[in-house]
């Protein structure tokens, strides 16, 4: 029996918590609404009225919650009153106190020189923001004349334009981003985000950011990555040597790299990746693994439109959480994505993000712990644990198997492996180029944050951009460091590496399930597998531990390092095979097939809209239906499209 004390000590620190959870949910719907409302631009109605006066509003009173002084020193006191007491319900109250000081860490400046110091960083990143969005960039094409292209559209002219002068112009206009911000305040960033991690205790901003957002230190993250780096050095040599045997030696000219390894092969594919069958195949897919949502409601605005903010994302304004009576509140997740299908190549960018961002949708569905903060996507939840969900579930569409069975035309036909086969013969040799691009990142960012003070010169930063470009991928690199976005954006700064730990857990993960059942797609020990392991628990326990207890071994690259070494033709042989046993597979299936599909069932709801015009509700229709719904707005948009091209 507990003692009066310790129960009235529990009482006192439960009735905290509850009102923390209150309080906290409230702010994050609120702030999350006018998030969505604004960036898919929807009408303002005095019903819901969206504007950015109400997103800096709400999102200022959701961060001042968390950066309270008051809550956190309140959350530390309960904690010391119940020290030491025993029993279920006080580890319950103890586990939320401990997500409320772990996340008030993550969002507080302890003292007025930190916060004032924080402050003056916003401003400059702001001004910078809006100078560098105001950048007049562009390239030079045959005709001699300037054409205006933001950094996107550079990078698609590298890939895409057969003369080589305007590749390069169109090279020479990113690299010019690097000047700019170095001229622009970015260096000023540098040396402030340093200042403020120096205040902190922390040894420089990357320690301080690494050890929010992942839960350990900088020194520990590079044990990791150093060794993926060392493990596939000899694989990026053989690669460059290989594309220039195939391509010439100008083929590793930065401007040239991935014009050459673009293949005609993605018109090939295209007709078997209709966009307006991926919703359709994504449930399908999930629910043969057994993926469930645990009765979420998901709002999908898939469609590019005027005015619509130009990244996809997927938010979610209720997080999941179970209450202290035990009802579970199920999410709501919203997401978008900039799909035009008329466009080539769309149906399958489409369905990458669609099995992506309902990856990271039905790891949040299910994360069932007693408060909102372990089901929200900001720090303490790590970037690997998130990525790792959505990027397992979106490498699926990349198997032979996943394409036999779901890849399939308008009439049904299956793709057939030899345009599969060029895909890989294509990709594989050269995918080690994607890994050392990632991890030059994290080590321009890591040397960058540990540049003394006075190295700190526009003309030492583009050498050291430069420098690390050739250690890490054997020469300048197509997309110039300094003029990746995340490195002067506050909140994806010092962030990269959460996708390449992601990467290599996906490999491990898969390695696992592989070992143990030799297949993953439309294996139906994967969702509850996920769900049990790497789902429930939330942001609660390190992404490290969770992935050594599932596949039983430290996160490293190993794995990942392996599926990149596969020999070539042994690889297409295993796709091949994989590739032949699914289609025998879904023609035993069809033959066995009696009257009618069966009714497709992932405990969720899915609204399809398109800004404020809703294009179907599965509530009302049923999840099959919805999707035709949708189909069938889509057909009449691309028709539409070709009527007046
Ligand atoms: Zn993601």
């Amino acid at each position: 029996m507990a003692s009066p004390t310790t129960l009235s000590a529990r009482d006192k620190a439960q009735a905290f918590v509850d009102n923390f959870n209150r309080s906290y949910e409230e702010k994050h719907v609120a702030f999350e609404n006018q998030f969505w409302g604004t960036k898919m631009a929807l009408s303002s109605t005095e019903e819901s009225p969206y504007s950015t006066e109400l997103l800096t509003k709400t999102k200022a009173e959701m961060e001042d919650l968390l950066s309270d002084p008051a809550v956190i020193k309140e959350a530390k006191e309960q904690q010391e009153a119940l020290a030491n007491a025993k029993g279920e319900d006080v580890q319950e109250v103890l586990k939320v106190l401990d997500v409320i000081v772990r996340t008030c860490r993550c969002n507080e400046f302890p003292t007025p020189e930190s916060k004032a110091v924080r402050e003056e960083t916003n401003k400059i990143e702001g001004s910078l923001e809006k100078s560098r969005n105001e950048m007049t960039l562009g390239y030079t094409n045959e005709e001699g004349e300037f054409i205006k292209a933001s950094s996107v559209g550079l990078r698609t002219v590298l890939r895409t334009a057969p003369s080589e002068s305007t590749r390069k112009s169109a090279y020479d206009g990113l690299r010019s981003i690097g000047a700019f911000v170095c001229s622009n305040g970015f260096l000023e960033i540098v040396r402030l985000r340093n200042k403020l991690a120096h205040l902190l205790g922390f040894e420089d901003y990357y320690d301080y950011t690494v050890t929010n957002a992942e839960g350990f230190s900088k020194s520990k993250l590079f044990e990791i990555l150093d060794g993926l780096e060392e493990g596939t050095r000899p694989l990026m040599a053989k690669a460059r040597k290989d594309l220039e045997e195939l391509h010439g030696v100008k083929a590793l000219d930065p401007w040239n790299t991935s014009y050459m390894m673009a293949g005609s092969v993605v018109k090939k594919m295209d007709p078997y990746f209709p966009f307006s069958k991926s919703v359709e195949n994504y449930l399908r897919s999930y629910a043969a693994m057994n993926i469930g949502y645990s009765n979420a409601t998901m709002t999908l605005d898939l469609l590019d439109r005027k005015n619509k903010y130009s990244n996809g994302f997927c938010h979610w304004p209720v997080p999941a959480w179970i209450k202290p009576d035990g009802t579970h509140v199920p999410s709501q997740t919203n997401f978008t994505s900039l799909a035009d299908p008329a466009a080539v190549g769309s149906g399958l960018t489409a369905l990458n993000t669609l099995m992506h961002e309902a990856g990271h949708a039905a790891h949040f569905a299910n994360i069932a712990q007693p408060s909102p903060l372990f089901s929200q996507e900001r720090a303490p939840t790590s970037v690997a644990y998130a990525e790792n969900q959505s990027m397992f579930l979106d490498s699926l569409v990349g198997d032979s198997a996943w394409r036999a069975k779901y890849a399939k035309d308008l009439q049904g036909t299956p793709i057939p492996f030899a345009i599969i086969e060029e895909d890989i013969r294509a990709k594989h040799p050269f995918a080690v180029f994607q890994l050392r691009a990632m991890l030059s990142v994290s080590y321009f960012e890591k040397a960058l944050y540990e540049l003394p003070e006075a190295e700190l010169t526009a003309e030492k930063v583009q050498s050291l951009a430069d420098e690390v470009e050739i250690r890490i991928q054997g020469g300048l690199g197509a997309r110039p460091l300094l003029s990746v976005p995340h490195l002067v954006s506050d909140e994806a700064s010092c962030y990269y590496q959460g996708y390449t730990l992601a990467e290599m857990s996906v490999h491990q993960t898969r390695k696992y399930f592989k070992d143990k059942y030799g297949y993953i797609v439309d294996n139906p020990n994967v969702g509850p597998t996920l769900t049990e392991s790497y789902w429930k628990c939330g942001n609660s326990k390190p992404f490290l531990q969770i992935v050594k207890d599932l596949t039983g071994k430290e996160l490293s690259g190993d794995d990942w390092v392996d599926a990149l070494k596969e020999d070539l033709e042994e690889h297409i042989a295993q796709e091949r095979k994989e590739y032949d046993g699914m289609i025998s597979k879904c023609e035993a299936s069809s033959a066995e097939e009696k009257d009618g599909e069966e009714p497709l069932d992932l405990a969720m709801t899915v609204k399809f809209v398109d800004g404020d015009h809703v294009i179907s509700d599965s509530s009302q229709s049923g999840l099959l239906s919805a999707c035709k719904e949708f189909e069938a707005f889509v057909a009449a948009r691309v028709a539409a499209a070709k009527a007046s091209s």
